[in-house]
């Protein structure tokens, strides 16, 4: 084996030794350890870090997205035009009012911009639609849940985010 830092021939007494002896590589060798540790903790501590706010905004990101892929070549939930390549994740219930629906997968469909920015969500015809799209049983059991309080913690968001990584990328 030869020494990563000096590159003399040495024989390794531990699996995955990768310097010798002497003591200058020795030194290397430690100090190496000792930054590939700090920047195992920085990782951790990072993700501790983040705010409750950014992770609702990063569980959003994942949630939407795997929506827009569920949705993809679907018509528009309102003004059942086809969607095009660029279309929203709308919310049937908003993000502000309904938290409790923010991430469930019946209050949230592929809209097109028009729909979604424009006419700030065409809920009217959103609601024949939704209607048609998953009937009116689970519409009735959605509008019970939309009305529920939640504060997301920082345990479920994490989670959140996880399951649709995994739901997106199974899809
Ligand atoms: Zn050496
Ligand atoms: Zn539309």
């Amino acid at each position: 084996m030869k020494c990563k830092n000096c590159g003399n021939e040495f024989t390794p007494v531990r699996f995955n030794q990768k310097f010798c002896f002497d003591s200058f590589c020795v030194k290397v060798w430690i100090e190496l350890e000792k930054h590939k540790q700090w920047k195992t903790k920085k990782k951790i501590l990072k993700n501790e870090l983040q705010t409750l706010p950014e992770l609702l905004k990063l569980a959003q990101i994942t949630f939407n997205k795997y929506i827009r892929k569920r949705d993809k070549g679907k018509p528009c939930i309102s003004c059942e035009k086809p969607l095009g390549a660029k279309f929203d994740a709308g919310h049937y219930f908003s993000m502000g009012g309904h938290k409790s629906v923010t991430f469930d997968e019946d209050n949230v469909h592929g809209q097109c911009v028009t729909c979604n920015q424009h006419k700030h969500g065409n809920l009217i015809e959103y609601q024949l639609g939704i209607q048609k799209r998953i009937g009116a049983d689970r519409l009735i059991e959605l509008h019970a849940r939309a009305y529920e309080v939640k504060k997301w913690t920082r345990e479920e968001l994490t989670e959140i985010i996880k399951t649709y990584k995994k739901k997106t990328n199974e899809l």
